[in-house]
């Protein structure tokens, strides 16, 4: 087996790179306006009532419309995935990481044209959406052989006369429910992390993105995913979501998304209802307020591109995306001047054509928030840059900067989740990281200095999950850089990290007398 290595970036200033991926996003717009079935227990099930994926940067334009399950057809995949549980589980670990393998084949055989999707149906620019698709690969690549790692257990220690031992068993029925933002990585690593582990699966992927999903669930059964492993169910969270969470055969959920959708989650799945005997198990990953500090001995130029790489990449729509920067006094005007001036110089447009930088916001949900927020903070701070929206063609919201904004704003202390930052001042390194860490949140965070003794302190006191010294707070990189938060951020399951299959099975122990 060729020792796991993350899946390459593309360099699309690279002409034979760049014509790819046109050819690319022709082929889907060529492809858009499909019917796309559940899948149950391996069958196509078509429903009247369907979910329509639009593109966000062209509100009118359908990339498919998806079968809608109700509560009855839940139920029938429920049932699909847990007669599929009894015969998966027993299957050989090694087979199962086979699957992860092919499809991770296949995917890179096809690269572009998932990728053109991302940009058609998330409104991803193309170093964003192949980002995606290279993470979708890596997880399959990663989880594959962190199987093969702990497939037989940890090795316990047995006394004269007995023999112990120490494996891992599956938990059973998974509910996945995946976002939106990384429609293809998060979406495909959750799944597969719960089927590799030899539970089943009901994916139920975010209603603004699910064909992609779908094609997802067809490059696992071309790689000989059994029927009834993986069962996809889009539908509505309040419908079908709660139905599922609420099931007294689901083993555990593995959820994505915002605060208040995992915090209701976790409450309805800590319920044992009729039926049920065990206490689920909840996975969930959720929101961010990160921060970026800027310390008075610094490289600006560094932490102005750190800055408005990570507030504004893919607009600001990743839990790790930097809402907060944290400038010490003595810099903290070179540091706005530079973060402006790099602000308005950044490109925005349609995805599909490359040299925009930054696209739309997903929806018209998201983009009211998100101009809600703009307004709110015109009354908190100094508006610097951006400020202005537009959502005639598609969702459009502008970098935007407030600087001189107080600690205690509410945009430095609620997930916006748009390209909107707040910067703020700190009269030494000490304040700074007090106030990084004065939130209910604790995904990423980093620290531009040339300071090691601030860079030790922030290493120990910097309460987050993913911290980095001197680079921006996005791009966690699957078996490089484990990505989960704290406190409000989730239950810091660290998704492309060496304990994160565990969640997903139960260890036994059996002892023989000899
Ligand atoms: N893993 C991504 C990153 O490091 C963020 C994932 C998310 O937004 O949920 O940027």
């Amino acid at each position: 087996m060729i020792p796991y290595k993350h899946e390459p970036f593309q360099d699309f200033t690279v002409k034979e790179n760049y014509d790819a991926y046109k050819a690319a996003i022709a082929k889907v717009e060529a492809e858009l306006g499909q019917d796309f079935p559940l899948i149950i227990g391996g069958e196509r099930v078509t429903t009247d009532e369907k979910i329509t994926s639009y593109n966000p940067a062209n509100k009118t334009e359908v990339i498919g419309r998806v079968s809608k399950a109700s509560k009855d057809l839940a139920e029938k995949a429920m049932q699909a995935a847990d007669t599929a549980f009894q015969s998966w589980k027993k299957v050989d670990p090694a087979i199962r990481a086979d699957v992860l393998f092919k499809a991770a084949a296949i995917i890179r055989r096809r690269k572009n044209e998932f990728s053109a999707l991302l940009t058609k149906e998330a409104g991803k620019p193309w170093n964003e959406a192949d980002a995606d698709t290279a993470e979708a690969i890596d997880f399959l690549e990663y989880y594959g052989r962190q199987m093969l790692k702990i497939k037989d257990g940890q090795t316990v220690e047995s006394r004269p006369g007995e023999y112990n031992r120490y494996g891992y068993i599956p938990l059973g029925v998974a509910v996945v429910i995946s976002p939106w933002n990384f429609p293809f990585a998060i979406m495909a690593g959750t799944t597969v992390a719960a089927v590799v582990t030899g539970n089943t699966v009901l994916l139920k992927p975010a209603s603004t993105t699910p064909v992609i999903a779908y094609k997802f669930i067809e490059v696992l059964e071309e790689a000989g995913m059994p029927a009834g492993v993986v069962n996809f169910i889009p539908g509505s969270g309040a419908e079908v979501g709660d139905y599922l969470v609420d099931h007294p055969k689901t083993r555990f959920i593995s959820f994505t998304g915002s605060r208040d959708v995992g915090l209701r989650i976790n409450e309805r799945a800590s319920k044992v209802n009729e039926g049920q005997i065990w206490i689920k198990r909840v996975i969930a990953e959720m929101g961010g307020k990160d921060t970026i500090v800027v310390d008075a001995e610094a490289d600006l130029d560094l932490a102005a591109t750190s800055i408005v790489k990570s507030a504004f990449g893919f607009s600001g729509q990743k839990c790790s995306a930097c809402s907060r920067v944290i400038a010490h006094q003595d810099v903290y005007d070179e540091v706005v001047e530079r973060v402006v001036k790099l602000t308005n110089e950044l490109t925005i447009g349609d995805p599909t054509d490359f040299n925009n930088f930054m696209a739309t916001v997903i929806d018209q949900a998201a983009f009211d928030k998100i101009t809600s927020y703009i307004e709110i903070g015109k009354e908190e701070g100094k508006l610097v840059a951006g400020g202005t929206a537009d959502d005639s063609k598609g969702y459009f919201v502008n970098p935007t900067v407030f600087a001189d904004v107080d600690r205690n704003a509410r945009i430095m202390k609620e997930e916006i989740f748009g390209p909107v930052v707040a910067i703020t001042k700190a009269k030494d390194f000490d304040e700074a990281i007090e106030i990084a860490n004065d939130t209910e949140y604790g995904l990423t965070g980093a620290v531009i200095t040339t300071n090691r003794f601030h860079q030790e302190k922030a290493r120990e006191d910097f309460h987050v999950g993913n911290l980095y010294f001197n680079r921006g707070c996005t791009g966690a990189i699957v078996g490089y850089q484990p990505f989960g938060g704290f406190n409000m951020s989730g239950t810091d399951s660290k998704a492309g990290g060496p304990d994160y299959l565990q969640l997903h099975m139960q260890a036994k122990t059996t002892s023989e007398m000899l």
